[in-house]
């Protein structure tokens, strides 16, 4: 039986978390759960998995959340309810937990997931923003926590399952030559950059093949998603932004490809739902159901390929160039996409501004070294005011180079 912490429960990744542990009963038993502040789902949540704690980051959901379970005083729920940022790390780090699904969204994310990884978990790594903003001090908890990193990006975990089973980091030992990372090209694939001026929240977060949370679906929709998956695979599998081909692929049917020297491409197909690699890294290196559909190769027909638009979509080699500069860099792209992100969705910003603020705030920041946490938490702090003020003094609409 392996206890698991799920890190965002009530979220889109969480949710389908959850779906693979209840078929799962003989597997798998919740150890914590955590969420933002939704309270009424964190409820249902806490009925069904009667975890040791739920922790909800907002104190006042958590006292609501407390005052509810006590109402409802259930025989069988001993629940714990906590709040705050060490109760996170604590349920991510205890001795009783063999897993934690980091699914919490953006740099919040960051303190639970390192911690799972220094104390030697198996970490599922969906948050991908908390090993852009912090690779080589997150690989390096990875490795010195003896934690295992599986992830649960699905492109990641496309690649992780097309790589030698026994590849740490070497590409030329295993005759590897590129990593091909599939993007959908999102909701707006193939609009002018005049289109793009025009296009409202609602038509962001609507994406075409995968039902995601907000701020990932707006990700995917200005292709910083596929930025920030650009980051997290040259962190993960130890290669440069020239090891890897973004190939918009508009069925997400592969998930991602790994080209060979003698020319082979193992790639990994399946339908667009999370479960499977929720499931994949759960289970690795067995599989288990995960609930999802076989995959009707007759009902697909026909896989297209094209090239990204680098000229419309700026995102993707903004975070080229983050993580080439490196240091801080990635940080800041994170922090300031976060806050470019609120604002349009907030319709402070049009969505074109997006890459436009996170342009402006990586001029203007001062590259430092990431010797520790500290440095990073600073990146992020100083990035998020530097995005902010340009978001307030509409600092987008200057031209500023790179
Ligand atoms: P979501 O918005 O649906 O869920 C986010 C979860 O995080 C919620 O449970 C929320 O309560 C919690 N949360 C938010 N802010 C928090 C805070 N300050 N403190 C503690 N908890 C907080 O997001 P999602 O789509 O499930 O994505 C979660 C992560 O997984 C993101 O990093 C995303 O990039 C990544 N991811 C998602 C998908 C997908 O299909 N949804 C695919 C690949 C990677
Ligand atoms: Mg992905």
């Amino acid at each position: 039986m392996k206890r698991v912490t799920v890190l965002g429960s009530t979220g889109s990744i969480g949710m389908s978390t959850l779906d693979v542990v209840r078929r799962h009963p003989d597997k798998y038993r919740v150890y914590a759960l955590s969420a933002a502040h939704n309270v009424e789902r964190m409820l249902e949540q806490v009925r069904e998995f009667k975890p040791e704690f739920a922790v909800m980051a907002d104190a006042q959901a958590a006292a609501t959340l407390r005052a509810q379970l006590a109402e409802a005083a259930l025989a069988d729920v001993t629940t714990h309810v906590l709040t705050g940022e060490q109760a996170l790390v604590d349920i991510a780090s205890a001795a009783s937990v063999d897993q934690v699904m980091a699914a919490i969204v953006g740099a919040a994310g960051l303190l639970p997931t390192l911690a799972a990884a220094q104390s030697g978990k198996r970490v599922l790594l969906a948050n991908k923003e908390s090993l852009v903003m912090a690779g080589p001090l997150f690989m390096q908890a990875v490795r010195d926590g003896g934690a295992e990193l599986l992830p649960i990006d699905s492109e990641h975990n496309a690649i992780f399952q097309s790589l030698p089973a026994n590849f740490a980091g070497d590409f030329a030992e295993h005759g590897i030559e590129k990593i091909l990372l599939t993007a959908s090209g999102g909701p707006f694939r193939g609009y002018s950059s005049e289109q793009l001026q025009a296009v409202t929240p609602a038509q962001a977060v609507a994406h075409p093949n995968w039902s995601m949370g907000q701020k990932i679906s707006v990700d995917s929709a200005t292709l910083m998603n596929k930025g920030l998956e650009l980051i997290e695979a040259c962190f993960l599998f130890h290669c440069q932004p020239d090891d890897v081909q973004v190939v918009v692929h508009r069925q997400s049917v592969i998930h991602s490809m790994v080209q060979y020297c003698d020319g082979s491409v193992i790639a990994q197909l399946g339908q667009p739902d999370m479960r499977t690699p929720i499931a994949y890294g759960m289970a690795w290196p067995e599989r288990i159901e995960a609930g999802v559909q076989a995959l009707d190769l007759f009902a697909i027909a026909q896989l297209d390929f094209e090239q990204p638009d680098h000229q419309t979509f700026p995102c993707l080699q903004l975070a080229a160039r983050a993580f080439q500069q490196g240091g801080s860099m990635p940080a800041v792209l994170n922090a300031a996409n976060e806050v470019a992100v609120s604002a349009f969705l907030a319709e402070q910003i049009p969505f074109h501004a997006i890459p436009r603020v996170i342009q402006a705030v990586m001029h203007s920041h001062p590259l430092t070294a990431i010797d520790s946490l500290d440095d990073v938490l600073n990146a992020d702090q100083w990035a998020r005011q530097a995005a902010q003020c340009c978001v307030s003094e509409r600092g987008w609409l200057e031209d500023s180079p790179l």
